[in-house]
């Protein structure tokens, strides 16, 4: 007799047909974005002096979002002078109501987490599914942290005092954009700062939806003001002579611009700058996590991420199985609507970030490395780039020394631990690393011979507000979180 032809669809197809197709499940909460927004300064939102605005778009669609204005350095030194007055006061204020302020931001962030996250996602592009469950909660859990330290500063250095340093400069990227402010803010404030921090252009409006919160909060005016514009915007921050310290993150070329300017002015600087970490996997690793692992390294906010893993190094007698089993997941990822609660990964930032990704991609093939895509339909409005993989990459390929901040990995091989250790550290960067083995013994080792601020061992993008980060090399200098974070805005007296 011949056999029956099964009707029951082959494990594969169930798993990868389209038999597992989801239905759109967009997020539906209400955004609340205005259509336009002034600058906060001194507690008030206010017009531009310089009478200029520009447009915040959404990579999601390429909809116009809200008109945002642009601060010129009439504005920018308004700022300036309301965060100097404000200073006076709020520097002596005792910790316990300073903490008082900040446990009171940090809870009406989670009272308005919803519309803070489809806000996000809206204005940025990343998956909602990260924006509601990372970097919102993130970002109160750093409020909260600090509320906690404000009036514990005197157990930071036992026998010392720490004091504020006074007016400080905050210019931040559009790649975490309230959560990079919440970095930036908490600790500036817990000892006694007062701020004039400037927004990433293509992402103002979670930072401006944050000024009503500090309005709703009571915060004194002044004590943080908010200006928007692009780099002319920032420089005119950073250069301000009444600023105290910079604190930066973004770009390599433009934090060594930074330095350069503020160099014999007195002002302390720290600047987070970008990275090429190598996710290192060994052949005792335990194989299905550490793919769990890249895949999360590399991909999450479509790998906008700083300390992104974004150079496989995987040991050469499991390399086949990893990069096959690296292939099959790639399928399984959904690119598209951010706002779908379903995607993995959404919008790339923006024009300019597309096609810079783009560019390095093309370089990768040009020069020799095997890329591999999945087959995915992006949306036909908005800016996607699919998740993407280059294996046979060699340490002169662009792709395996420029920091593509995008969804690309680059996979090299390795032997012996040395040629791991020698490899990841042939960076200029050196912003996080990934160690991915069974033995104990050798994470210990791998931790202090990686050039890297945050080792991660058999996991990858672990954050925490207790736990400094920051980089070595060309990847910056300062810590933010944790008691250390603290150490960058003050001075010991
Ligand atoms: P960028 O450094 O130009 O922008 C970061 C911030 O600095 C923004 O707020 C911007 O307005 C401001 N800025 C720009 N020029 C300035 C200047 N001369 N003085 C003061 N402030 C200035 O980064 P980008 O052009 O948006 O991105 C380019 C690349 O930078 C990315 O491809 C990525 O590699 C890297 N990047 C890294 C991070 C990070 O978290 N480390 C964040 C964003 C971008
Ligand atoms: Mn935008």
């Amino acid at each position: 007799m011949p056999a029956k032809k099964s009707t029951r669809p082959a494990a594969r197809e169930l798993l990868f047909g389209n038999l597992w197709e989801f239905d759109p499940a967009p997020e539906s909460a209400p955004a609340f974005i205005a259509p336009r927004y002034g600058l906060f300064i001194n507690g008030k939102f206010t017009a531009p002096k310089s009478k200029k605005t520009f447009d915040s778009i959404s990579p999601r669609n390429e909809e116009k979002l809200s008109e945002i204005s642009l601060a010129g350095p009439a504005d920018v030194d308004a700022a300036y002078q309301a965060a100097a007055k404000a200073f006076e006061s709020w520097s002596r204020l005792p910790g316990t109501e300073r903490a008082k302020y900040l446990f009171r931001i940090a809870r009406l962030l989670q009272d308005r987490a919803r519309e803070f996250a489809v806000a996000e996602t809206l204005d940025g592009g990343k998956p909602i599914k990260e924006s509601r469950d990372f970097d919102v909660p993130m970002a109160a859990a750093h409020f909260f942290y600090h509320a906690g330290w404000a009036d514990k500063l005197s157990y930071v250095t036992p026998g010392r005092t720490l004091a504020p340093l006074g007016v400080i400069g905050q210019v931040i990227p559009w790649n975490f954009p309230l959560l990079m402010l919440a970095w930036k803010l908490a600790p500036a404030l817990a000892t006694g700062n007062t701020v004039v921090l400037k927004p990433a252009e293509t992402t103002s409006i979670t930072a401006l939806k944050f000024a009503s919160i500090l309005q709703d909060a009571g915060l004194p005016p002044g004590v943080v003001n908010i200006v928007t514009g692009a780099g002319e915007t920032g420089s005119a921050v950073v250069n301000h002579p009444l600023a105290a310290k910079i604190a930066f993150t973004g770009s390599t070329a433009v934090g060594k611009a930074i330095q350069r300017t503020l160099a014999g002015t007195g002002k302390r600087l720290t600047l987070e700058l970008g990275g090429k970490a190598a996710n290192i996997v060994f052949e005792d690793a335990p194989i299905d996590q550490a793919v769990e692992g890249i895949i999360n390294g590399i991909f999450f906010n479509q790998g906008h991420v700083c300390c992104a893993g974004s150079r496989l190094l995987v040991q050469e007698s499991i390399a086949e199985k990893v990069l096959s089993k690296l292939k099959i997941r790639l399928k399984t990822l959904r690119t598209g609507d951010p706002l779908d609660k379903n995607t993995d990964i959404g919008a790339i930032n923006s024009k300019a970030q597309l096609d810079r990704i783009s560019e390095l991609v093309a370089s990768g093939v040009a020069d020799g490395a095997d890329l591999y895509q999945p087959t995915c339909d992006l949306p036909k409005k908005g800016f996607y780039f699919p998740p993407t993989l280059f294996s046979n990459v060699t340490q002169s390929h662009r792709v395996a020394r420029e920091e593509i901040f995008g969804p690309v990995l680059s996979i090299l091989t390795f032997r012996t631990p040395e040629e791991a250790v020698e490899k990841a550290n042939n960076t200029h960067y050196g912003l996080s690393a990934g160690v991915w083995t069974d033995k104990g013994s050798r994470i210990l080792k791998l931790s202090t011979e990686l050039k890297a601020g945050v080792v991660w061992a058999n996991t990858f993008n672990k954050f925490d507000p207790t736990s400094p980060f920051g980089g070595y090399k060309e990847s910056g200098f300062g810590r933010e979180g944790g008691k250390q974070g603290l150490l960058d805005y003050a001075t010991l007296i």
